[in-house]
């Protein structure tokens, strides 16, 4: 008996107008996440049918757990759309289940189908009944809730519901860079940005010696287990230290974090508007450290009239870390290595910084060629989510 996968869009379906282009978004991300497996995708404009080889059913299931835009879906088994077709492949369906009580939900898209929706519902129910002891229905809760699109050529039988990632597929809004450290907020802020269908690109500030190469590896493997939402991600490493030194060298200690912020902002701008980024995203969280007040938010924002996107601004740490489990990254997190931010941690730094204050510190020593230097020296790694550690051996 020949299975498909029926794909349900969800939030998607509220897309009037532009259903179509995100409808297709989703079919592409589909295809080319699949590419490796002989799958025949199609798709309308209520669901889209993967059809698969019965082997790649784990691994292709996987995969579409990753995928955005999709609500949730089922495994579907296809049968002609004949009265007894129907009924003798739901019947063989069934018998292989364990359940005590069921609905029948019959949908009859082919309304050339003779048999009306509800009549249906009761010829099918009644076949179960017959043949198939100690089961009955329950319309308000069923264990099996069994579902029968009556479509033109072929009929879809499915009861078990799996959920998808939902969101919108990645693809349907244009590219905005994410500031990805090793930390544990930054690798959620990129997974809820993706899910809104950004595309994303990531910067990541290291400031070598003071950090290490395994701070980077691990930057890298975070950023690998968001490309599994996506395809690439370009991983932009930008020399930190010249400037990170200059400000601790130069500047009011209490005032270098929101220095050194600004100028992390600065470069994100920059590399942004040159790979056509449209916002700059990033893990700050209101008030989870001195730089993250809202006054240190409003004062380090100056730099930049480019939006940025803080997707767990107003979310507690608790919560953050329950994404970080779902989506695998927090055990990377975790692990101790220290990132530029934390290397020269001032005793007090200031919880509300006055921009004044912050002009007048970064006169003392030029930033701009600096910016410059650290814009021009960047490496950009190509991250995948099936990538091999060595293939950046050189440049380690
Ligand atoms: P995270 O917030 O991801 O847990 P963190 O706590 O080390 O990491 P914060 O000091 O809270 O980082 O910085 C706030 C945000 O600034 C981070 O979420 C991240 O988006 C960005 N950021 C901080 N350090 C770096 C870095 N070295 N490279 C790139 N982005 C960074
Ligand atoms: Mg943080």
């Amino acid at each position: 008996m020949k299975r498909v996968l029926l794909i349900k869009y969800g939030e998607l379906s509220t897309k009037k107008g532009n259903l179509n282009f995100f409808i297709k978004t989703l079919y592409h991300n589909i295809c080319h996440k699949l590419e490796k497996y002989p799958v025949k995708i199609s798709r309308d404009r209520a669901r889209t049918y993967i059809e698969f080889e019965e082997k790649d059913l784990n691994d292709i299931k996987g995969i579409i757990d990753h995928i955005f835009g999709i609500h949730s879906y089922h495994i579907a088994n296809v049968v002609e759309t004949k009265d007894e077709v129907i009924q003798s492949e739901l019947l063989k369906m069934v018998s292989e289940e364990k359940f005590s009580s069921f609905k029948i939900d019959v949908r009859r898209s082919d309304k050339s189908f003779p048999i009306h929706s509800q009549d249906y519902n009761r010829v099918l129910g009644g076949l179960l009944l017959k043949n198939i002891p100690n089961i009955h229905v329950d319309v308000h809760n069923p264990e099996l809730l069994i579902t029968v699109e009556v479509r033109e050529e072929n009929s879809y039988i499915y009861y078990h519901t799996y959920h998808g990632c939902g969101g919108y597929p990645v693809g349907t809004q244009p590219r905005g860079l994410l500031m990805l450290s090793g930390g544990i907020d930054s690798p959620v802020a990129g997974y809820l940005a993706l899910k809104r269908g950004i595309v994303l690109e990531a910067v990541y500030f290291e400031a070598m010696p003071h950090t290490s190469i395994e701070a980077r590896n691990k930057v890298i493997h975070l950023c690998e287990k968001l490309a599994a939402y996506t395809d690439m991600i370009h991983l932009h490493v930008v020399n930190f230290t010249p400037i990170q030194e200059s400000i601790y060298k130069n500047c009011r200690e209490d005032y270098c974090i929101t220095i050194m912020r600004r100028m992390m902002y600065r470069i994100s701008e920059r590399l942004a508007k040159r790979h056509k980024a449209y916002a700059i995203i990033n893990g700050e969280s209101v008030g989870q450290v001195a730089s993250q007040t809202l006054t240190s938010m409003s004062v380090i924002n100056q730099v930049t009239n480019m939006p940025v996107i803080r997707p767990v601004a107003c979310f507690d740490k608790l919560e953050i870390i329950d994404i970080a489990r779902k989506i695998d990254t927090f055990d990377i997190s975790i692990i101790p290595f220290e990132d530029c931010c934390t290397v020269f941690v001032p005793k007090h730094p200031v919880i509300n910084p006055s921009l004044d204050t912050c002009i007048e510190e970064e006169s003392k020593f030029d930033y701009e060629s600096m910016i410059e230097e650290a814009v021009k020296s960047k490496n950009t790694l190509k991250i995948t989510d099936h990538m091999d550690l060595d293939e950046f051996r050189d440049l380690l």
